[in-house]
């Protein structure tokens, strides 16, 4: 909880911090894996990402099962069986109805059963917490030593990016702002509004660091590629090429930080960092900032190189072998070396990734099955904190329709191919969080819903139409670490109209 930073706890948490760094990573390996790996940490977040994955993938089978009973005498309480047995949840029970004179409506009942899974799912995640990391407290502590007050991620809006926080880097996902565009394009004037609003809390109220504290703001954007079908299954919206993607990302990066300096005076600026990861398999590139704050698109650091540079380094701790590993790669590239905070938190991230990469090795054969779109719903709207898994939800951040159209047709596209041309629908999750101590907040929140609801069936409009469209509202007290409200439902669940 962000307000677990208190100022009273901090002198504790940073001795925390300082002593942790070789003991964290001490994890050391199981028969096969990298010595570094956190095999344990590993099983944990596999046991949590087959649990939610098959409880949508059972979705389609189960309701496969129900349709081929639909004209069978006592349907109605057979299904119910085969539902609340396979899916934990019985069906609504007017959908059902009827049946004997007129076909079940399969769509409906699939877009339900989503919109069931995703209240089940985003319940147990704020309310049992599975994917809260043990160094969580500590994190911030740790980015402010290496010199940031902030970590502000955008990766690509592509659903097999969204385990980036938690899987692929395993931050702790409070303690980093993520925001996901198509492409890693992120709105720029967003990202300075959050600058200022950040800059404007540590003079007001010292969070997360005093204003006079010699951190900066870091912006790190995350584009991605395929090393297996790198011309199909690259980033769509940079034409599924690597170069275009990570010198887009890149030019994104430095419009922001020209933008804080240009907009403020007084040396205001931000620090910058560029990574790349292989969609197959989790392998991350790191593009660090030479000692002028430089990022070279060209020569990026790789963790598959440093796992397998590293395999035998029994006997040393993980932070010193990258170290040197990052050292020498700099060296041979003629490269100058970031300041130190900026190699403590490449270190980081690339002995994170480093179980990352044994995670998918372990787990899924070393490259997923799944190499392309394989998403169960779109998000859109503002919020999210709950889904940190992999290729499970299409992102579109935006506050209206028109701002966030190229995004949200990129989504739609993908799900054209994923559900509409098998005659399912494509589930919608609109979402607003809102800070429940502003007062109107909630109502603010939603209305914006509705809007954006509005405005999603005008620019679909065929699709709605056909039944091949559904929404699911919801807001959510993101002050509160409270559960997410469902608000409305474009599912009529009884006799009378949803909403
Ligand atoms: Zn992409």
């Amino acid at each position: 909880m962000f307000n677990a930073r208190s100022k009273s706890k901090r002198p504790l948490q940073r001795a925390q911090a300082s002593r942790r760094p070789t003991a964290f990573y001490a994890g050391v390996g199981s028969s096969g894996s990298h010595p570094f790996t956190r095999n344990e940490e590993n099983a944990r977040l596999f046991k949590y990402e087959q649990q939610v994955k098959q409880a949508f993938s059972r979705i389609e089978a189960t309701l496969r099962r129900v349709s081929a009973l639909q004209h069978e005498e006592g349907f109605e309480k057979k299904a119910q069986d085969i539902a609340t047995a396979d899916l934990g949840f019985a069906l609504p029970e007017s959908m059902l109805a009827d049946s004997w004179i007129k076909p079940l409506d399969i769509g409906s009942l699939y877009a339900w059963s989503v919109f069931e899974t995703i209240k089940r799912m985003s319940d147990e995640f704020f309310i049992d917490k599975p994917l809260r990391s043990a160094d969580e407290a500590d994190f911030q502590c740790f980015l402010e030593e290496c010199g940031f007050h902030t970590m502000d991620i955008s990766p690509c809006a592509d659903g097999r990016l969204a385990h980036v926080i938690r899987y692929v880097l395993r931050l702790p996902y409070k303690a980093v702002r993520r925001k996901s565009y198509a492409g890693a394009m992120f709105d720029v004037d967003d990202s300075l509004q959050k600058w200022v609003e950040t800059e404007m809390l540590r003079h007001r109220e010292g969070r997360p660091n005093s204003a006079d504290a010699q951190t900066r703001y870091l912006k790190v954007a995350v584009y991605h590629y395929s090393s297996k079908l790198p011309k199909q299954e690259g980033c769509a919206a940079h034409g599924s090429d690597t170069l275009r993607a990570a010198e887009a990302a890149l030019e994104r990066l430095k419009a922001f930080k020209q933008g804080v300096e240009n907009s403020f005076c007084c040396g205001a600026s931000i620090d910058l960092l560029l990574l790349g990861i292989d969609t197959d398999n989790d392998s991350i590139k790191l593009h660090l900032p030479d000692a002028r704050g430089e990022i070279d698109v060209h020569h990026p650091i790789s963790a598959l190189e440093l796992y397998d540079a590293t395999r035998g380094a029994m006997g040393t701790d993980c932070e010193t072998s990258v170290m040197r590993f990052m050292t020498d790669r700099c060296a041979a590239q003629g490269a100058s070396l970031p300041n130190e905070g900026m190699m403590r938190l490449a270190v980081r991230l690339l002995c994170a990734n480093l179980s990352q990469i044994d995670y998918v090795r372990t787990y899924h054969d070393g490259c997923y099955s799944d190499l392309g779109h394989q998403e169960r719903f779109i998000g859109m709207g503002i919020g999210f904190e709950e889904i940190q898994l992999r290729n499970l939800t299409y992102f579109a951040y935006l506050k209206t329709v028109e701002e966030g159209a190229k995004d949200l047709d990129v989504g739609i596209k993908i799900f054209s191919a994923l559900n509409v041309s098998r005659g399912i629908p494509i589930p919608v999750v609109i979402r607003y969080d809102y800070h429940g101590n502003v007062p109107g907040a909630k109502t603010r929140a939603v209305e914006r819903c509705q809007r954006l609801d509005e405005a999603l069936r005008q620019r679909f409009g065929d699709l709605a139409e056909r039944g091949l469209l559904h929404t699911l509202l919801m807001v959510r007290d993101c002050q509160m670490y409270g559960r997410a409200e469902t608000v409305a439902c474009s599912l009529k669940t009884d006799r009378q109209e949803a909403h």
